[in-house]
């Protein structure tokens, strides 16, 4: 059920209406594939940051963080490749008028094939039911030997094109498979065009392309141009990381599926400086290491796998992705990457400044090697959200919508609800509520009947609701229910934080 579209709807309008994502300038009918975080959104954005921070600098004793600013010199982005080589194939249809990514309609063709063969199977499994068996199904079956024939062909051509950067080829293919524009329909395509991603604005009062710089597209070269400003100043020795979290744009010409694919969004990016010929142990470790945090926030490991890239890029000698599971399939949640010594030496080059280390050890220096872990926080955002949406079904035919977001991660940690707001209750939890709030973000709500109150809480994530009533004012004890059981419990005031603090403490999951 979570694979549908529908959900994904409802998840993308359960956002909106409680505050975590909003369209941005939303009144002017949006700026398309930007979006600004809600009060709740905004809360839980900063504690998967807090998060991704505490595990990759505070617990990590050679790593040490950094924040570079989003400008730099234009001269940095012609070192990295960026400004000769960060480009998309665009095609438009000469009909609607409508651009397209080449690769991205030749992907979605075989998606269609793909889920051609899907129809097929559970035709099969409604047929022979439990004595279906898949496996020999797909091996077997005409059709879906055919469909699945047609999709490795189509795979290894596109491949095969896409290396050779042969673009006319890749037209042709679109021509022979008679690719439509999913808009109009119509199959009328212009030729494809290599298209920059990156945004450009100028500096300074001068309207010359000198003064031209752009936004950056990724926050790793603040990292590798600050190399040795970092290693000198925080006495590092190799290898150690440096890490930071930071806005990057991208001018995303398919930008669709919500805050998967932005055109502003943010980074937590980790490089790792290595000695050379030491990198594939660390690419390992860093890969086990990242698994291990993702499993780490409880959401069910069939949602995640890695992706190992057969086409490398040009400076890369290993690369994985770690793919989610998000409600439209599997796809890139992180990268991990082996980028050797590729951007140090360059930067070298085009600066004419050394960039390398000198081991004492060996009594040499050299350029280093870097292993770099690189997720998209909004990416995360997304599969934290979707993962956690949930529509149950209760007692009395009624029913909620639940995030089952980890608990150290909820926007709220608490709720502190009087049970109704006279006879002193209101005054007794609201006193509670200030004590509460030196030790977790929490919330506090008087309005409407308890029950609605606690959906509400259900509907944000908040794990823990804390209910103050008359018993309260005579033994000092308060009603401590769960989100996910919704079980309540008999908590006496001092005692609560021995109660709550294991669930949603951030330090025990680290
Ligand atoms: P994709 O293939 O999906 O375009 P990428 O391989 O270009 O991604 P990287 O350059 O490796 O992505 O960037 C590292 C991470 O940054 C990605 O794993 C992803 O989580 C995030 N990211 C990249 N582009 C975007 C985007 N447009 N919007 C949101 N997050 C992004």
């Amino acid at each position: 059920m979570k694979n549908s579209n529908d959900t994904f709807k409802k998840i993308i309008s359960h956002a909106k209406e409680y505050g975590f994502i909003f369209q941005s300038s939303e009144i002017y009918d949006g700026l398309s594939a930007v979006y600004d975080y809600g009060h709740n959104g905004v809360e839980l954005k900063n504690n998967l940051k807090k998060y991704w921070w505490a595990s990759m600098v505070q617990m990590e004793d050679n790593i040490v963080g950094l924040d570079s600013s989003i400008l730099m010199h234009p001269k940095t982005w012609k070192a990295s490749g960026h400004i000769d080589a960060f480009n998309d194939p665009l095609i438009d249809n000469k009909d609607s008028k409508l651009r397209y990514r080449a690769d991205v309609l030749i992907e979605d063709y075989i998606l269609k094939i793909e889920s051609k063969i899907n129809k097929e199977i559970k035709k099969a499994e409604k047929k022979y039911g439990l004595e279906f068996d898949e496996k020999e199904f797909l091996n077997t079956n005409s059709r879906v030997i055919d469909y699945q024939k047609k999709i490795d062909e189509i795979k290894l051509k596109m491949k095969k094109y896409f290396q050779l950067d042969d673009l006319v080829s890749i037209k042709k293919l679109i021509d022979e498979l008679e690719i439509k524009d999913p808009v109009s329909g119509s199959s009328n395509w212009t030729d494809i065009k290599q298209f920059n991603l990156m945004f450009s604005t100028s500096i300074g009062a001068s309207s010359d392309s000198a003064s031209e710089i752009f936004l950056r597209p990724e926050t790793a070269q603040g990292i590798f141009v600050n190399f040795l400003n970092v290693q000198k100043s925080a006495r590092k020795k190799i290898p150690f990381g440096i890490a930071q979290i930071g806005k990057a744009f991208r001018n995303e010409i398919v930008a669709r599926q919500f805050i998967f694919r932005m055109r502003e969004f943010e980074q937590m990016e980790m490089q790792f400086f290595v000695k050379p010929g030491k990198q594939k142990h660390w690419y390992e470790k860093w890969k086990e290491k990242r698994m291990k945090w993702h499993l780490s926030l409880g959401i069910s490991k069939e949602n995640y796998r890695f992706h190992n890239h057969e086409k490398l890029a040009h400076y890369a000698d290993s690369a994985c992705d770690i793919e989610f599971n998000f409600p439209f399939g599997f796809k890139e949640l992180e990268g991990i990457h082996s980028r050797t010594d590729f951007d140090l030496k360059l930067h070298e080059e085009f600066s004419g400044k050394k960039l390398r280390y000198y081991d004492n050890e060996i009594n040499e220096s050299y350029v280093p090697y870097v292993v770099e872990t690189s997720i998209g926080l909004d990416r995360m955002f997304l599969a934290i959200l979707s993962s956690s949406y949930n529509e149950e079904e209760l007692e009395n035919n009624t029913s909620r919508v639940v995030l089952k977001i980890p608990p150290f991660l909820a926007p709220y940690k608490l709720a502190v609800l009087p049970l109704v707001k006279k006879d002193g209750l209101s005054k007794f939890a609201k006193k509670l509520f200030s004590a509460l709030k030196l030790k977790y973000n929490v919330t506090y709500d008087e309005k409407d009947a308890i029950g609605r109150r606690y959906r509400r809480q259900d509907s944000i994530g908040t794990p823990i609701c804390i209910t103050v009533d008359h018993e309260t004012l005579i033994d000092g004890s308060v009603t401590v229910r769960n989100r996910d059981t919704m079980l309540q419990n008999r908590v006496k005031i001092e005692d609560l934080n021995d109660n709550i603090d294991p669930l949603v403490n951030m330090s025990a999951f680290l």
